[in-house]
């Protein structure tokens, strides 16, 4: 089976502090940003608990 979607492992989020966006790639903060001229954010960790069964 081929993989052909983009699987990016996500560790963490981007939250802009001044609209409240999540953002999970560094390219939608910056674009936000550039758009948005919101600068103000804080970076969450994505706590990822995996169910083993
Ligand atoms: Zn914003």
């Amino acid at each position: 089976m081929p993989i052909a979607t983009q699987v990016e492992k996500l560790d963490k989020v981007y939250l802009c502090k001044e609209c409240r966006s999540v953002y999970l790639f560094t390219g939608d903060l910056v674009d936000h940003r550039r758009m948005s001229g919101h600068s103000d954010y804080v970076i969450l960790p994505l706590v990822e608990d995996q169910q083993l069964e």
